[in-house]
């Protein structure tokens, strides 16, 4: 049976109301201190902070990535086709992301002050365990191109 978890940001889950708890910045360690079993490579950091910062529309990405043990290092993002892009919502060509490098897909959520926005909506969740090649659910909520960093929570699909 498949399990999702949530491996970072698992405080701000329904934390709405929690402003000081949504004002801690986050870091995303070196890789050397990564503990996460999902490690991005630079390129793709570089990448996601310069796409999603200050946009003002969803935008979805394909991951692609290796598996390594039980570490999955995503290497690179590829933009698929897109059929719509909105302030909340967007769809693409999932056959666009066809390779046999995908690991599963990125978007981003609009950055608002109030609520970092960070949570998957029913429908990214319902995407996410519905496609079968997808071991990662990825969302970018705040990002900030000039220290090259991106607020990103990930989701991993594991076996029970
Ligand atoms: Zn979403």
């Amino acid at each position: 049976m498949k399990k999702i978890i949530t491996l970072v940001l698992a405080g701000l889950l329904g934390c709405n109301s929690c402003t000081n708890s949504l004002k801690q910045p986050e870091v995303i360690p070196p890789l050397s201190k990564q503990e996460s079993p999902v490690v991005y490579f630079p390129k793709v950091i570089n990448n996601l902070s310069f796409v999603y910062d200050n946009l003002k529309r969803e935008i979805p990405m394909c991951l692609e990535g290796l598996i390594i043990g039980n570490k999955v290092l995503v290497t690179d993002v590829k933009l698929p086709f897109i059929y719509i892009s909105e302030a909340d919502s967007a769809s693409y060509e999932p056959m666009s992301c066809a390779s046999q490098n995908y690991v599963g897909m990125v978007h981003n959520h609009i950055y608002d002050v109030s609520d970092y926005n960070c949570i998957p909506s029913k429908r990214d969740l319902e995407r996410f365990e519905n496609d079968p090649h997808a071991i990662v659910e990825a969302i970018v909520c705040k990002t900030n191109r000039k220290t090259d960093s991106a607020k990103i929570r990930t989701l991993i699909k594991t076996k029970k």
